[in-house]
């Protein structure tokens, strides 16, 4: 029985072989065929789906994206933490909160626990965190008294990506700052969301230029429904929630870090720089990222997603 209090079943599959959502077709029970498994609540009598035997994936992402605009339209005049509660009760499948600490994150866990919904809370620990995000972890999970599961890269790839650039390669150029972002966090999160149908992040449309578009329930081109709670409040509503609630809050945004990754990656920022700007800085590229926000639709999970990144006017940190 997984967290989400869905009982599942795992039959390993050497390809997909369908997609079916209990909203598209009421026969089957909310059951999903996903990627190489089978996972989700009831047995599946049977499945018929409305186009043919197998759909493309096209016609799944249309499913998915119809299932997007209803969602904002139900959700979108709500309170974030009734948008929360609204997503897991609609979305049938596994739903995955992935979490790195940050200001918005923080809020969003608060708020899960507060409501007391059932989402499975997932972070990803690339090995190169700040002692203080490993503090405020263990006292998160103290405070809302849960287990964060916590994914790890593949020993394999890491091994080869230090002999290969050494321990501190990232800085030697764009490249290799992308691999090693993909074997520390982007692989990672692909196993994390590779059952899952719903997302939950901590994007707001007004942390940078680049996200100006973000959506409250998008598609995820890893072919699930990505939540974003907080994506029409400002740092300063996120902030005066959580002094209001008493969340937990990293020590490092006291001291300039207000979007917080990686150690060796992030500086603290002066008055007036982008949010973003202590991210990977030794970068001229106006966009940086990790790919975690950026893979197309049914491309395969070991493949290495372009780094894209960026930065606004002082907001806050964002999910991984
Ligand atoms: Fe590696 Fe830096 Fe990316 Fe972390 S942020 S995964 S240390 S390149």
């Amino acid at each position: 029985m997984s967290s989400n209090h869905i009982g599942e079943i795992e039959i390993a599959m050497p390809q997909s072989i369908a997609a079916d959502l209990n909203v598209e077709n009421s026969r089957t029970g909310p059951g999903v065929l996903a990627a190489r498994r089978i996972a989700g609540g009831d047995l599946i009598l049977d499945v018929a789906p409305r186009h043919g035997r197998a759909r493309s994936a096209e016609e799944y992402r249309n499913s998915l994206a119809a299932q997007a605009a209803q969602l904002n339209g139900l959700l979108t005049d709500q309170h974030p933490a009734e948008r929360l509660a609204g997503f897991r009760r609609r979305v049938a499948g596994p739903v995955v909160f992935t979490t790195s600490f940050g200001l918005e994150d923080q809020v969003i866990l608060h708020m899960l626990r507060d409501k007391a919904i059932d989402i499975d809370v997932v972070t990803l620990d690339t090995g190169r965190l700040f002692p203080e995000t490993y503090e405020l972890w263990a006292e998160s999970e103290r405070r809302y008294g849960l287990r964060i599961r916590a994914i790890y890269p593949q020993q394999q790839a890491l091994e080869s990506l230090i002999g290969r650039h050494g321990i501190n390669g990232f800085y030697m150029s764009r490249e290799v700052r992308s691999s090693c972002c993909h074997v520390r966090k982007v692989e990672p999160l692909n196993r994390a969301l590779d059952a899952a149908l719903g997302w939950i992040v901590g994007l707001r449309a007004d942390q940078s230029g680049s996200r100006h578009g973000t959506a409250l329930v998008a598609v995820d081109d890893r072919g699930l429904l990505k939540l974003s709670p907080l994506f029409d409040w400002t740092r300063e509503a996120v902030r005066s929630y959580a002094l209001a609630h008493r969340v937990p809050l990293n020590p490092l945004h006291d001291r300039g870090f207000l979007s917080i990754g990686c150690a060796p990656c992030t500086r603290a920022i002066a008055p007036g720089e982008l949010e973003r700007a202590g991210r990977w800085w030794w970068e001229q590229d106006e966009k940086k990222e990790c790919g975690l926000h950026g893979r197309k639709f049914g491309e395969p999970a070991t493949s290495t997603p372009a780094c894209t990144g960026e930065g606004s006017k002082t907001t806050g940190g964002a999910s991984p």
